[in-house]
């Protein structure tokens, strides 16, 4: 579904990605494991069309969304949802999943998928007329979640959905990725909670320094002494 090859990223002089490669195939939860400053962010950047890679493709469904911009890569099926949630703080819970789908035409489509975000999301629904900003940080992530939702993407991105939540928000958040995934839609999950992101994942990669140090199967990098120190806690 989704075909990353050789991309190099860079910030001004910086080179944040170094020759990385990834694959995601349809129906998919593929994981992205790394210490801080790894890359993790740059590499869902710049699939979802933030940042343009200086070399390299990154092919979607067959067509090179290479330096597309991000508004065609999300009518082409791909969605993001940025690290630290960014929701529109003074719009409603409504109006921000609204903008979700400001792109589609299909007013009866849009219908469905303010239902398919309230049965995933009930906390949503009690608080539609609420001021986002006003909400906290577990229900602005569902929001967020959800306004990716709303665009109907084939492709969901997650940047560090769990991050600032508490244990059983989390336990929570990764239930719906799961549901998510059921439901139809592929996903590439960044996370620093490598336990729970290996323990939904059918793939996973990790990265260290811009590059691509590890893949495999979740249960191959469970059992990595490497994997097991630097990012399990040595468990
Ligand atoms: P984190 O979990 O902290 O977000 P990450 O793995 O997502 O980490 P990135 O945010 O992709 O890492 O950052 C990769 C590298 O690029 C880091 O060295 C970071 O300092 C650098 N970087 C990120 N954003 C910028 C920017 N806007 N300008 C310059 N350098 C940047």
């Amino acid at each position: 579904m989704l075909k990353v090859e050789g991309i190099n990223v860079y910030y001004g002089h910086i080179q944040a990605l170094k020759e990385v490669s990834l694959e995601i195939k349809q129906g998919e939860i593929v994981t992205l494991i790394g210490a801080n400053g790894a890359g993790k962010s740059t590499l869902l950047k710049t699939i979802s069309g933030l940042l343009k890679p200086k070399k390299g493709t990154v092919v979607f469904e067959g067509k090179n969304i290479n330096g597309k911009a991000a508004q065609t890569i999300v009518k082409q099926g791909i969605s993001h949802v940025p690290e630290g949630r960014r929701i529109f703080a003074n719009m409603s819970v409504e109006e921000n999943l609204e903008l979700g789908a400001y792109l589609r035409k299909d007013k009866k489509g849009v219908k469905d998928d303010f239902d398919m975000v309230f049965d995933l999301f009930p906390r949503l629904q009690e608080r539609i007329k609420q001021q986002a900003g006003t909400l906290s940080g577990g229900e602005q992530q569902m929001l967020a979640m959800g306004r990716a939702l709303m665009a109907r993407p084939r492709l969901l991105l997650l940047d560090e959905p769990s991050m600032g939540l508490a244990p059983l928000l989390v336990k929570t958040i990764f239930r719906i990725i799961e549901e998510i995934n059921k439901g139809g839609t592929t996903i590439l999950l960044v996370e620093q909670n490598a336990h729970m992101a290996l323990s939904v994942a059918n793939m996973a990669y990790v990265l260290e320094t811009g590059r691509v140090v590890i893949s495999g199967h979740p249960d191959e990098l469970h059992s990595s002494e490497q994997v097991k120190m630097a990012y399990l806690g040595g468990h």
